[in-house]
């Protein structure tokens, strides 16, 4: 029986609602719930009724309300394309009711911008001890940018020193100003201080300081910026010969001229001020202006392209190669009505259920991504949208 629920009824969410509503040999039924019910009613209309079998409304910070919808749908698995604030009450109440967990990004505290592993990696001892099982990061940074690097270190290496993760979005949405997925999210992300890992320990720069034009496959040349992103964590853990990991995003200068005046005046800030009376975080009344990032999908032209530059030795000879996947924001419209972001996010997740519901990626504890066979997940990213190239013994663009 694979039936799995759905929680979150956003952007990636509808994306991996239609890819697994197209495989109902892996999924068998899907049931979708999230806080606002009338989003998991539109996807549903969308995805069909035979497909999508029930609709329910959430609070997924509430773990009683969430174990009663569990113990009411039944599922196989959970997956959790809400926010990452949801994550530890999910996997509460995963526990509390017996059933596998996956989620798209790690937990960070609302009140506090700050992700980090070691929350959610507190799990492993509960879920190993309940047989369940949990995947992290089952999107596409985290998610296959981890499993590009388990399947350089598997075929293409015997030892890897140097990482590199880029992440260039090429495209154009037409607007001023909006973030590719949950904007709340996002901005707390790039605006905080980055870090990359050298020689043994983290070191950290100031916001979007370090800046290197990268020239991407499929796109061009790009400003590329050094932020720190949850997947070099779980890397510098794995795999100990690495001695840097790094992770780059481009940015527009009209995108960062934004940024710089919404930060400067107290837009971007997390901490709640009073305004007639009420309590509200500039941030969340930002989002609540900003665009929806689903609404950007029509007329979003140009593509994206995400990979790793891995640095490491072979038959004691160094060399570098690049994996990275090239994803057409308007393919993805027209397949599934999502924009790029959220597709090379919701593909993933579909894959790694998938993975876990044919018993080849599951064994109880709480994982991350790079610590599976990356086979059966490259075969499949060919297979459902995201084909990935590998360009072998190339210069590597970034110096030591
Ligand atoms: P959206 O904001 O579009 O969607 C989030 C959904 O979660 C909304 O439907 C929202 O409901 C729902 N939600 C929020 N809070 C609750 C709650 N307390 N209870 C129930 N439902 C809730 O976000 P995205 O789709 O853009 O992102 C989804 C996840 O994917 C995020 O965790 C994001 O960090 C992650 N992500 C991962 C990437 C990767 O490559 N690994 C890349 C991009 C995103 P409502 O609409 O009612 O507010």
């Amino acid at each position: 029986m694979s039936r799995v629920l759905i929680i979150g009824a956003g952007g990636v969410s509808s994306v991996v609602v239609k890819k697994c509503a197209m495989l109902p040999e892996y999924f068998s039924e899907i049931h979708l719930a999230s806080r606002t019910v009338s989003k998991c009613e539109k996807l549903q209309e969308e995805a069909g009724k035979d497909r999508v079998v029930g609709v329910y409304s959430v609070d997924a910070d509430n773990v009683p309300e969430l174990v009663e919808l569990i113990n009411k749908v039944k599922p196989s698995l959970v997956i959790n394309v809400a926010l990452p604030y949801q994550d530890l009450t999910i996997m509460d109440a995963c526990l509390e009711t017996g059933v596998h967990y996956l989620d798209t990004a790690n937990y960070e505290p609302k009140d506090e911008a700050k992700f980090q592993y070691s929350w959610q990696w507190a799990y492993q001892d509960r879920f190993k001890e309940a047989g369940l099982m949990a995947l992290l990061g089952s999107g596409f940074d985290p998610g296959v940018t981890n499993v590009y690097t388990a399947y350089a270190a598997k075929h293409y290496f015997d030892e890897i020193h140097y990482l590199d993760i880029v992440d260039c979005n090429g495209g154009d949405h037409g607007q001023a100003f909006a973030t590719n997925f949950n904007p709340e999210i996002n901005i707390r992300e790039i605006t905080q201080r980055g870090k990359y890992w050298e020689n043994g320990e983290w070191h950290e720069t100031d916001p979007i300081s370090v800046r290197k034009d990268l020239d991407y496959p499929g796109v061009g040349v790009r400003a590329s910026y050094l932020l720190f992103h949850e997947e070099l964590e779980s890397l510098v853990k794995h795999f100990p010969t690495l001695k840097r990991a790094r992770f780059w995003m481009t940015f527009g200068d009209a995108y960062l001229n934004h940024l710089r005046v919404l930060e400067g005046i107290g837009m971007t800030s997390i901490e709640p001020i009073d305004y007639n009376g009420q309590k509200i975080a500039p941030l969340e009344f930002l989002k609540a202006v900003l665009p929806n990032p689903g609404s950007l999908a029509e007329g979003y032209e140009g593509k994206t392209c995400i990979g790793t530059y891995i640095t490491g030795m072979k038959d004691g000879k160094e060399k570098t190669i690049f994996i990275y996947n090239n994803c057409d924001h308007a393919v993805c419209y027209e397949e599934v009505g999502a924009q790029a972001v959220s597709y090379t996010t919701g593909v993933p997740a579909m894959i790694g259920a998938m993975l876990m519901l044919e018993n080849i990626w599951m064994k109880p504890g709480v994982w991350n991504m790079e610590q599976f066979d990356p086979d059966p997940m490259m075969e499949r990213l060919n297979q459902y949208g995201l084909p990935w190239q590998v360009v072998e013994n190339i210069e590597s663009p970034f110096t030591r």
